[in-house]
């Protein structure tokens, strides 16, 4: 199936990159494209730690971790306006955004913030921390690189 077309979805990837579950990102590192993520997190509610979050990163921003306002183009959108990795490896957000893999009428009414939740919240379990882990250590990026959060940026994306 090609990659969607039409001007809202292109806008999404411009805006920001969609996130994928664990299982997800690790079929894209199997695919020997690790290195085009970034390290993202969720910003947690008040006393849990942040969810670390593999992404695909902003263009300037691969094999680093996320800008504190994560807001551009996604390194996988390619200049004729595609999805580099439309097919089995898109983030699950972006499938479920645009319906693109289904093939069903666009749903562009779904719940973005709910969505964008649901998918960080799959990242905080063993199997994703021991991702993100070897991740980071492979590109010898530690968690005190970590950028502070803007508050401000996280409602600009949604
Ligand atoms: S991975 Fe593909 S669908 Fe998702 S933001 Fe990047 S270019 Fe768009």
């Amino acid at each position: 199936m090609e990659s969607c077309t039409c001007e809202k979805c292109k806008g999404s990837c411009l805006k920001r990159p969609c996130w994928p579950t664990p299982r997800g990102a690790a079929r894209i590192i199997e695919f020997g494209l690790g290195s085009r993520f970034m390290m993202d997190w969720w910003v947690a509610d008040g006393g849990e730690e942040d969810i670390l979050i593999l992404v695909p990163a902003l263009v300037g921003y691969v094999s680093e971790w996320a800008p504190s306002r994560p807001i551009g183009a996604c390194t996988f959108y390619t200049d004729n306006g595609l999805c580099e990795i439309h097919g089995r490896l898109k983030p699950l957000e972006g499938q479920m955004v645009f319906s693109c893999l289904t093939g069903e009428d666009k749903v562009h009414g779904v719940c973005q913030k709910d969505l964008h939740e649901k998918i960080a919240r799959t990242w905080d379990n063993d199997f994703a921390r021991a991702l993100t882990e070897r991740w980071l250590a492979k590109r010898n990026l530690s968690l005190s690189g970590k950028p502070d959060t803007d508050m401000f940026s996280m409602f600009a994306m949604l």
